[in-house]
């Protein structure tokens, strides 16, 4: 006879969650898109051209988040780890073919996040056209604050995003500088997958990526969300 809690063969994994700024509760991730090359500066550092394609997306795993207050870990197999400031999306709802116009609908809030790249296995992917899932999609490689609701943040489209690495500045940019605008990422990503509650979309990362190192402290900022700061262990 089979009961309730006997209905899996071993102990599910916790839902991955991110805290909720000014709430006790806690907002449950279903999965993490990340938009490709979304600032024209960064495009180019990349050594591609900056032209308004079609955006691309990768994804990383929800369990690969670090919240605010821990470090982020130095990952394995790699000697360049960049670091990569994002505005992130958190969708409160979802669907297919969602419309430009009712595309802001569905976020739930903001935070500051950081698309953590082992960039040396992710050019080497590039180079054998390969997926870039142990560049970008490795233990840890998503540390993200606190999600901000719409209610306290309202819908940032234009002011500072920067990153300092030790206290100096390595990124720098806008969130007016977006190709793709967050209205289009989320009309255009429900295209292809059906959006869920609890989505969360790294909204691409301006110009000025580098390496970290062991014991680097970065601090992230967006204008009107939040500054978060993660050390490097
Ligand atoms: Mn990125």
């Amino acid at each position: 006879m089979s009961s309730p809690d006997a209905a899996y063969v071993f102990e599910p994994a916790p839902v991955p969650t991110l805290p909720v700024s000014g709430s006790q509760a806690l907002f449950p991730v279903h999965r993490i898109y990340c938009v490709g090359r979304n600032f024209a500066e960064h495009a180019i550092e990349m050594g591609h051209d900056p032209g308004r394609e079609p955006p691309f997306f990768f994804q990383k795993n929800p369990d690969t988040l670090v919240p605010a207050g821990a470090d982020f870990p130095y990952p394995p197999e790699t000697s360049d780890v960049h670091h990569e400031i994002e505005m992130v999306v958190a969708l409160g709802s979802g669907g297919d073919n969602i419309a430009l116009d009712k595309a802001l609908d569905c976020v739930f809030g903001y935070a500051v996040g950081l698309d953590m790249t082992r960039r040396d296995l992710q050019a080497e992917a590039k180079k054998l056209g390969r997926p870039w899932e142990v560049g970008k999609a490795f233990e840890n490689s998503a540390p993200c604050g606190p999600i901000h609701p719409v209610a306290n943040v309202g819908h940032p489209a234009y002011g500072a995003i920067w990153l300092t690495v030790n206290g100096e500045l390595r990124q720098n940019g806008d969130l007016d500088q977006m190709i793709w605008k967050v209205p289009e990422m989320i009309a255009y990503l429900s295209r292809l997958f059906t959006l869920k509650p609890g989505d969360l979309i790294f909204s691409g990362t301006p110009a000025g990526v580098g390496a970290i190192v062991r014991g680097d402290v970065m601090v992230a900022h967006v204008d009107g969300v939040d500054e978060v700061t993660f050390k490097v262990s």
